[in-house]
């Protein structure tokens, strides 16, 4: 199969959007919107480095890739649309696996009425796949981290530690109860769209998704909102079956283990009822973790209270070392 047998195999028969004005097939895609603010991110997925063909099918790598750009949206308050996906395909991959790779987007794709309007093919030595994701929102409605103020709930939806608990139980191919959970947070998490979607009438909500781990995600709260945070370590919702782990491990994933794509953010008090309403109605777990704050200190930092004390939360979670 040539690149161009195989683009045609994965082109879409039809789109779901109707503001689609050319999808794949020209130099370019072209969408047409005169209601909406436009969102847009672009994340990469690096063999051996964000995934590994160890622990994920070319399905799951597909599906995985495209929930965390959702979960961007999602972020945002705004509604995924359309995307794009370049593919760096090393040697011996076969058109079979890349077809698979895109049934996996196209899963996670159809759930959110999403379109696939374009991307490029090259060759390289690993395989490299980068989304690019277009949503709409509602104009003025985008959700920033610069949100947050003094004396607004902190709170975040699901359990946290899931996804690294399931990577853990694919490497060390470990037998624990639940392990089916963690697994399908790992491979196939849910991004929390509809809930963002649900906040729409609030006028305030900053918010951030869970991809490198909850202490990242609230520093940068606090950072982009110039305040400070306090959160409660025996309220930070964990699965039950997370306890067959160490202490260590427990802690260590949900603070810093990220990829749950779970939503955290802060809300004005008088907005909390509202929106743990709108949870509930969705079925979907969520808690109250703590407090802004302004305690005249140095603003921007994270503090956990546990067993009775309190420690500095720093942004330890994963960060990319940039350059030698
Ligand atoms: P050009 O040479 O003009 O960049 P290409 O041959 O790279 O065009 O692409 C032709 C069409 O196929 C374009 O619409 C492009 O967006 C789409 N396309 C190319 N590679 C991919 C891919 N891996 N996934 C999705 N769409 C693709
Ligand atoms: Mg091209």
């Amino acid at each position: 199969m040539d690149e161009f047998q195989f683009i045609d195999s994965i082109k879409p028969k039809s789109y779901t959007q109707h503001s689609i004005e050319k999808g794949i097939g020209d130099d370019a895609a072209v969408f047409r919107s005169m209601t909406y603010d436009t969102v847009t991110a672009v994340d990469t997925f690096v063999e051996d480095i964000h995934f590994s063909k160890k622990t994920m099918k070319f399905y799951h790598i597909g599906y995985r890739a495209l929930a965390a750009n959702i979960s961007d949206m999602a972020a945002m308050g705004a509604e995924p649309k359309f995307y794009l996906v370049s593919i760096t395909i090393p040697p011996g991959t076969s058109s079979k696996e890349l077809q698979q790779m895109y049934s996996g987007m196209k899963e996670i794709a159809t759930d959110y009425k999403m379109d696939l309007i374009g991307g490029d093919t090259v060759s390289g030595k690993q395989l490299v796949v980068c989304i690019t994701i277009i949503g709409f929102v509602s104009r003025g409605k985008a959700r920033y981290r610069s949100h947050a103020s003094v004396g607004d709930i902190v709170f975040v939806t699901g359990t946290l530690g899931d996804s690294q608990a399931g990577l853990h139980i694919l490497l060390d191919d470990l037998e624990v109860t639940g392990q089916e959970q963690f697994i399908k947070s790992h491979l196939m998490p849910t991004p929390r769209v509809q809930f963002a979607q649900s906040l729409q009438t609030l006028n305030r909500v900053a918010l951030n998704d869970v991809s490198d781990g909850i202490a990242s995600e609230l520093n940068e709260i606090a950072k982009a909102s110039n305040v400070n945070i306090v959160i409660d370590d025996a309220k930070v919702p964990i699965n039950p079956h997370l306890e067959q782990f160490t202490k260590e491990q427990q802690h260590e994933w949900k603070y810093f283990g990220g990829e749950d794509f779970e939503l955290v953010g802060t809300v004005p008090p008088k907005d909390w009822q509202s929106l743990k309403e709108n949870a509930i109605k969705m079925t979907l777990d969520i808690s109250e973790i703590g407090l802004v704050t302004d305690n005249k200190m140095k603003k921007g930092q994270v503090f956990l209270k546990k067993e009775n004390q309190t420690h500095l939360l720093i942004k330890q979670g994963y960060i990319h070392k940039v350059g030698e």
